[in-house]
């Protein structure tokens, strides 16, 4: 069976065809950088993840491009209160988001553009939109895209074209579908925005969100690419007026997947900021928590279904990802060099359900019920002494392959603490002076603190004893 995926745009199941043979190009809504994100955000990032990691496993070369949303009506706002400027305020989030995204074991996206980076693609944009009649001036400077003008406008989250009223405008990036109206391109500038302001063929002012990711998308992916993502509470109305903005400048269609990964729930409501119900990755590793466990517990639902976040799932997820460790420990006690060993048939049968899950929308729950099918089965040769050397190699590498899309389940090697490092430097000095006795009181030292010196031909290995 193909790979296929429910694309928003028709409600409905498609077979993935490339606009490239053999290549995906695929744009991710990033993050709105004004606060730490919180884990629903962290959901988006890891559903993205696991198809991008999907596509490569299916043997797709990927060109990934994940935006920082760095001016827009929250990020001013808040820099603002916080009495910095925007660059200053932002860039500590933007690190923020690098260090969540490492801990989560996030494969990078090959860009990464800043909106404030590509002001001059969103004015040629705008520009584009004005000279082709889509667009107007307002009386204020602003720039408004008019929906009246471009009659596929709704076809995304499927707006009733009846309800709309001809000439409203809306200046908010963020709006409900009940004000559905001509939107912000460019934003003339106002007190509100201080000192946040580009120059431009309509005066002084700043980009409106949406053209932000329609001008970034289409720089580094071209006109037409083939997928494009978030949270389903992007589709309108910022996916919707990406489509307008895209598809009237250029003429030909913008993304032609549109794949929307449902929210993270705390008690039946949408995890958010401005509902302070939310946490952050630190939140929950700071509570012991590692980010293996947060992305387990994030990947484990399929991404169309709301997940409602509870402890206890974290607790779940623990010991689902403890039930892989034994099983992959055992698998390398048992092992053998040479990985020529075919497959046992139980192994086999999990491989191809694994990627028949996959292939179908991603479907985690199969390839995760496949994945611990396999484990069962894998548990009951060994304890039969039934797994050949080269049989266990084998069902090695297919967790190796499974996990190059999962990217979860290799246990992530615990960092030496410098303390050890430091111990084990003297020890090293130690032993060059042919100091046999200080060398082992250094052991001693190292092994107090709970970690193991072996000596090996190339150097000391350390570790947990
Ligand atoms: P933002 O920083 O608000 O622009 O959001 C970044 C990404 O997180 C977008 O793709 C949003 O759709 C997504 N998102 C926001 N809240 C949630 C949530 N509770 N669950 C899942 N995704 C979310
Ligand atoms: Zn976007």
């Amino acid at each position: 069976m193909s790979l296929r995926f429910h694309n928003t745009l028709s409600r409905g199941l498609e077979e993935f065809v490339p606009l490239e043979p053999g290549h995906a190009r695929m744009y991710t809504c990033g993050p709105t950088v004004y606060n730490v994100a919180h884990i629903g955000n962290c959901r988006a990032y890891v559903f993205e993840d696991l198809l991008r990691r999907w596509l490569q496993f299916k043997g797709y070369r990927v060109t990934q491009v994940m935006n920082l949303t760095d001016v827009d009506d929250k990020t001013i706002r808040d820099s603002r209160a916080a009495g910095m400027s925007l660059l200053d305020f932002t860039a500590q989030f933007k690190q923020a988001f690098f260090d969540d995204i490492r801990a989560l074991n996030i494969e990078a996206a090959e860009y990464y553009p800043a909106a404030t980076d590509h002001i001059p693609e969103m004015i040629e944009l705008i520009k584009v939109l004005e000279e082709k009649g889509v667009a107007y001036r307002a009386a204020d400077g602003s720039v408004y895209f008019s929906i009246a003008k471009w009659p596929e406008y709704g076809k995304l989250a499927r707006l009733n074209r009846e309800g709309m009223r001809p000439g409203a405008r809306v200046a908010a990036d963020e709006y409900e579908k009940e004000n559905v109206a001509d939107f912000a391109l460019w934003k003339a500038w106002d007190e509100q925005d201080g000192d946040v302001a580009w120059d431009s063929p309509w005066g002084r002012g700043r980009p409106g969100w949406h053209i932000e990711c329609s001008a970034m998308s289409m720089k580094y992916l071209g006109p037409s690419f083939d997928i494009h993502t978030g949270g389903v509470d992007n589709i309108f109305p910022h996916h919707e007026d990406e489509i307008a903005q895209s598809e009237a400048a250029t003429g030909q269609p913008f993304a032609t997947y549109w794949l929307h990964c449902a929210h993270l729930m705390v008690d039946g409501q949408k995890m958010a900021k401005s509902r302070g119900n939310f946490f952050t990755l630190r939140d929950i590793l700071e509570r012991g928590y590692t980010g293996r466990e947060v992305r387990y517990e994030l990947l484990a639902t399929h991404y169309r279904s709301a997940l409602n976040f509870t402890f206890s799932s974290l607790d779940a997820a623990r010991a689902a990802l403890r039930r892989v460790d034994e099983f992959t420990e055992r698998l390398a006690g048992a092992a053998g060099d040479a990985a020529a060993g075919v497959l046992p048939a139980w192994a086999g049968e999990a491989a191809a359900a694994f990627e028949a899950g996959m292939d179908d929308d991603l479907n985690i729950s199969a390839a995760l019920a496949a994945l611990f099918d396999c484990i069962r089965e894998g548990n009951a040769a060994l304890d039969g002494g039934q797994l050949t050397a080269e049989e266990a190699a084998a069902v090695r590498d297919l967790f190796a392959r499974w996990d190059a899309a999962l990217g979860v389940l290799t246990k992530p090697a615990e960092e030496v603490p410098a303390e050890v490092n430091a111990l084990l430097e003297r020890r090293q000095a130690a032993r060059a002076a042919k100091d046999w006795a200080q060398s082992d009181a250094l052991r001693d030292e190292i092994a107090a603190l709970g970690w193991m010196v072996k000596d090996t031909a190339k150097g000391p290995v350390v570790t947990r004893a």
